[in-house]
């Protein structure tokens, strides 16, 4: 049937067989997970949608502040700077379902707005993360009956992964498995943490709070050799699809500062977009890390979908548009009066 008709009445369509049971396996999935890491002593904390445009590498959707002309929140694109200043204060164990918000072109396994299983963890190193993540994972899909083709997961550097798959993200199955809808989990780790702009500076990979390597932290914090400084960033791949990835960050306000004079920032531009992180990091902020898993990746690959619409209660049309309401939508006079907003066509 029609697409665009199957989503403005959505709510006929989610009467389906296959609907149901796909949202179904998602609140599985997810209060799997929430109990595993309620059970492992971590604490669940909102944090805040309206916020600060945020340099996870997409476009912010903005919202403009009623009672500060000319002023903008962001939606933000993870919670990720909240997650670490929820570690300064001493919270140590910290996860959220959080829905995350990043103004790209819609794409098959990508929207405007996704969930993540965000979590954050205090005094940790890489394989403390990797390991905490993997009983979670194990628990959850194994408790729904899935299988996983090796435990634990294998781990693979990205120089690795290229030479092998020639991508970071591979499909480990054979095709027995493929039939019996074999997960084949696997890390990738080591990656670069800087890649050159088109204009011939450099910017991060991943994430800019990451922490570099051990070995390479004195080259970074020197503006040196940034072309082989590698990351402590891990993604966690999944039947050809990154499923997570995350970090342990700079919690020196030293190493996030070289971070940003690498990529180009003067002291004034630092000090505007991270500013407060650099001063929070300086009341004592424990070495911490933590990731991001993808809830809808993680369903679409245990349903087999291609499409994030198809593991979405109500997701956005091709064309961008909301199921069953009509928005994005023109506002009365008024309500731009309110939001300081003159539109220029
Ligand atoms: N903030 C990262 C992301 O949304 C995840 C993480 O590093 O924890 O991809």
């Amino acid at each position: 049937m029609n697409e665009e008709l199957r989503l403005k009445y959505r709510y006929l369509d989610l009467r389906s067989e296959r609907l149901q049971h796909h949202l179904r396996l998602r609140n599985l999935y997810v209060q799997a997970c929430r109990q595993h890491l309620l059970k492992d002593r971590f604490v669940e904390i909102e944090t805040p949608y309206l916020t600060k445009a945020t340099p996870e590498g997409s476009r912010d959707f903005i919202v403009p502040s009623r009672l500060q002309p000319g002023k903008f929140f962001a939606l933000p694109q993870s919670p990720q700077q909240y997650k670490q200043l929820a570690m300064v204060a001493g919270f140590e164990r910290y996860f959220q379902t959080a829905r995350c918000f990043r103004d790209e072109d819609p794409r098959a396994d990508r929207g405007f707005e996704h969930t993540q299983i965000d979590i954050e963890m205090s005094f940790v190193e890489r394989e403390d993360v990797m390991q905490t993540i993997e009983a979670m994972i194990t628990k959850a899909v194994e408790s729904l009956g899935f299988t996983i083709k090796e435990k634990p997961f294998p781990r693979l550097t990205y120089k690795e992964s290229m030479e092998r798959y020639g991508a970071d993200k591979f499909d480990m199955r054979t095709e027995e498995d493929k039939k019996n809808n074999v997960l084949a989990y696997a890390w990738v780790v080591d990656f670069p943490f800087f890649e050159k702009t088109d204009e011939g500076g450099w910017t991060f990979t991943h994430n800019p709070f990451s922490q570099p390597k051990p070995e390479f932290l004195e080259d970074h914090l020197a503006g040196r050799n940034v072309e082989n400084i590698l990351t402590t960033q891990y993604d966690l791949v999944c039947n050809g699809y990154e499923t997570g990835g995350g970090s342990i960050r700079a919690h020196d306000p030293r190493t996030l500062r070289a971070t940003y004079k690498t990529m180009g920032y003067s002291d004034e531009e630092i000090e505007e977009s991270v500013g407060h992180m650099l001063e929070a990091f300086k009341y004592g902020a424990p070495p911490h890390g933590g990731i991001g898993l993808g809830v809808e990746r993680m369903i679409m690959i245990l349903t087999g979908e291609t499409y994030l619409r198809e593991v979405q209660a109500f997701p956005m049309t091709g064309s961008a548009h909301t199921s069953v309401m009509d928005a994005p939508s023109a506002l009365p006079e008024k309500a731009l009066i309110d939001a300081h907003i003159r539109l220029s066509a």
